[in-house]
């Protein structure tokens, strides 16, 4: 038996048009990778292929932007590696580029299945959070044309303080079924938009039953909703409740998958947060990274971390704005963890 159901290599092939405030890649980015050297890295990720049955790759950025990514489609599944099923895009490339049908068919001739796209308010606020002019035409444009070749959508719908009443009427207009109303993670840029962090009293004005609208990735929806503030988190962790049911995935106890995320070459272990560092793409084997499950200092720390001390070192009891439990635990370690060391 392989060791892995999964591995995904999280990687970089391309910048962003969109500069969205809770997004995980610094402002002013613009790391291209040309093709020859995405070619180079597929053929060392391939090396894994004896350790898992599915080795995947998450493109990060914006991935329909990629000037030659039918060819990189086509050399990806040639080495065994396949797409995520579900391309995270904001599907700019897929209205903008001439042989944008091509691009869509060659993401669906190579496993994906549907897109996962953003929305952040009606037509101005979503244009100004994401930092780009014409974005939310072109995000509801390009749904329509991935829909009419026949992938699925799923809509991210974020919140923030000023933006509740257009959500709400956007998650009754948008066509499709899967859709929830969602908070960002902790990225680094967004722990700085402090200011438009929704708060408790916010989200309680939503709706009676918040289930409807958000959902988890760890619990079924039938559980209650398990985004609180961080007043109530630190409640929680200080009384001794068991935390760790919300950082682990009880149902899928058997199944052993792990994500790496390369940034500038550099490899982390953090998904969607470049703290971590655990090795570089130009010098260490990916085999051996998944292999080791070689964990960070800082990773490690917080998953021995007892919630209760870390709540009582770190936790601000004032703070109503919220967060997921993952998340919290993030934002505690990272007021104490120098998060340049190891870069
Ligand atoms: S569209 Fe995605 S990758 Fe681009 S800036 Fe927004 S969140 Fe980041």
């Amino acid at each position: 038996m392989k060791k892995f159901n999964h591995l995904t290599l999280c990687l970089e092939i391309m910048g962003c048009n969109q500069k969205c405030k809770h997004c995980y890649i610094p402002d002013n980015k613009n790391k291209f990778k040309p093709l020859k050297d995405v070619k180079l890295i597929l053929d060392k990720y391939s090396e894994v292929l004896s350790i898992t049955e599915k080795p995947r790759i998450y493109l990060h950025d914006e991935p329909t932007l990629y000037p030659e990514i039918i060819e990189l489609l086509i050399y990806t599944s040639k080495k065994g590696i396949k797409p995520v099923p579900t391309l995270s895009t904001n599907g700019v490339g897929f209205v903008k580029r001439d042989n944008w049908k091509d691009i869509i068919s060659a993401f669906i001739d190579n496993g994906v299945k549907g897109l996962n796209m953003s929305l952040f308010g009606n037509k101005d606020y979503h244009d100004k959070f994401a930092g780009f002019k014409g974005s939310y035409k072109i995000i509801r444009e390009a749904a329509k044309r991935a829909k009419a070749l026949g992938l699925w959508i799923h809509w991210n719908l974020f919140l923030t303080k000023d933006n509740i009443d257009q959500m709400l009427s956007l998650y009754k207009e948008l066509p499709d079924k899967s859709k929830v109303l969602s908070i960002p993670g902790s990225t680094n840029k967004w722990i700085k938009w402090d200011n438009i962090h929704i708060t408790d009293k916010e989200i309680n004005l939503i709706t009676k039953t918040p289930e409807k609208y958000f959902y988890s990735q760890k619990f079924p929806k039938s559980k209650s909703l398990y985004i609180k503030s961080e007043n109530e988190w630190i409640e929680m962790c200080l009384k001794g409740q068991n935390m760790k049911k919300y950082l682990e995935n009880e149902e899928d106890s058997d199944y052993k998958s792990m994500c790496l995320m390369e940034q500038d070459y550099n490899i982390f272990d953090m998904t969607f947060n470049q703290i971590f560092k655990v090795g570089n793409l130009l010098k260490d084997s990916l085999k051996e990274l998944y292999l080791n499950e070689k964990c960070s200092r800082g990773l490690t720390e917080f998953n021995n971390s007892d919630p209760a001390i870390l709540a009582k070192k770190y936790g601000d009891k004032n703070n109503n704005k919220v967060y997921y439990f993952e998340n919290i635990m993030q934002t505690w370690l990272l007021k104490h963890l120098n998060i340049n060391e190891g870069l």
